[in-house]
């Protein structure tokens, strides 16, 4: 075995999971727990010139469409009230300023920043995305290398909304983010955590492990651990309340059991149910500040 932890590069790792690529390729991986900071990490990781493969499907942009039905349309419905909570969770106390989102996509978020007075910068590695991004929003967008060359303490807000599970460098973008950072900024982190209701039902069919696209696995204790030992200090959690459902309805179809939206919805609302109390949400929003 010659793994290495993407955070602290110990070789000492537990095989924690055996999982299938379910979404696309249905080839096998595995998920290691590092023994030393506990992060979770997808084995084999995919070479940088071999990882667009495994995205190269239409369903990760075919939310564009205007599609009719009730599941779009219910899509719709959801992906507006959750830009809405996104951007109340990102500038909560603050009421402009420069916010660089890491993972922009097709630019909904920074859309709607932007109309809220907002200077944006973006990151989108796929130029498909960026380039219906740029018909709709004014924010510069970037490549991922080319944050080396923007100036210390740029910003006052950094989001990255579900990316950081897909990042391969974990410390250099961890590193980025501290250096991007103004002093008292905030770093804004949404991960699927495995240790919700669903995460630990589902098992190793949880589609939000999502492998390989997916190769850093989180919970509270370590992303809280790796942040702070780069300078950001945790001040609060958020939940994404929809993604309970959302993650159900996708595992219930890797299980091709009938009625997957009927179940999921169950699932999803029990998983939301119990991290009333349990604090362990399905998709969890991790809020930091950059110490002085
Ligand atoms: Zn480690």
């Amino acid at each position: 075995m010659n793994n290495k932890c993407p955070w602290c590069g110990s070789e000492k790792a537990q095989p924690n999971l055996q999982l299938k690529d379910e979404f696309l390729t249905k080839e096998d991986f595995r998920i290691f727990e590092c023994m030393d900071c506990g992060l979770l990490y997808t084995e084999p990781r995919p070479s940088k010139e071999k990882i667009g493969d495994y995205y190269k499907s239409e369903e990760y942009y075919s939310h564009q469409e205007n599609k009719s039905g009730f599941i779009p349309k219910l899509y719709e419905m959801v992906k507006s009230i959750n830009l809405k909570n996104k951007y109340n969770m990102a500038t909560a106390g603050k009421t402009e300023g420069k916010l660089l989102d890491i993972g922009c996509g097709v630019g909904d978020f920074i859309h709607t920043v932007e109309q809220k007075g907002w200077q944006c910068i973006g990151v989108e590695p796929s130029e498909d995305a960026k380039k219906i991004a740029k018909t709709r929003i004014k924010a510069k967008i970037i490549k991922s290398e080319e944050l080396e060359q923007l100036p210390n303490e740029s910003f006052d807000v950094i989001t990255m909304w579900h990316v950081l599970e897909h990042i391969d460098d974990l410390k250099w973008q961890v590193g980025q983010l501290q250096r991007l950072s103004k002093k008292n900024g905030r770093v804004v982190i949404a991960v699927p955590n495995y240790k919700s209701y669903d995460g630990q039902y589902y098992k190793e069919l949880w589609a939000a492990y999502d492998v390989p696209r997916h190769l850093n696995h989180f919970n509270k204790a370590t992303i809280t651990k790796i942040f702070a030992s780069a300078g950001l200090k945790l001040k609060r959690t958020e939940k994404l309340v929809w993604d309970a459902y959302y993650i159900s309805y996708m595992s219930e179809q890797y299980k091709h059991h009938s009625l997957a939206l009927l179940r999921g919805a169950f699932r999803g609302l029990l998983s939301n149910c119990k991290a009333r109390r349990s604090g362990e949400w399905s998709s969890m929003v991790y809020i930091f500040e950059k110490k002085e």
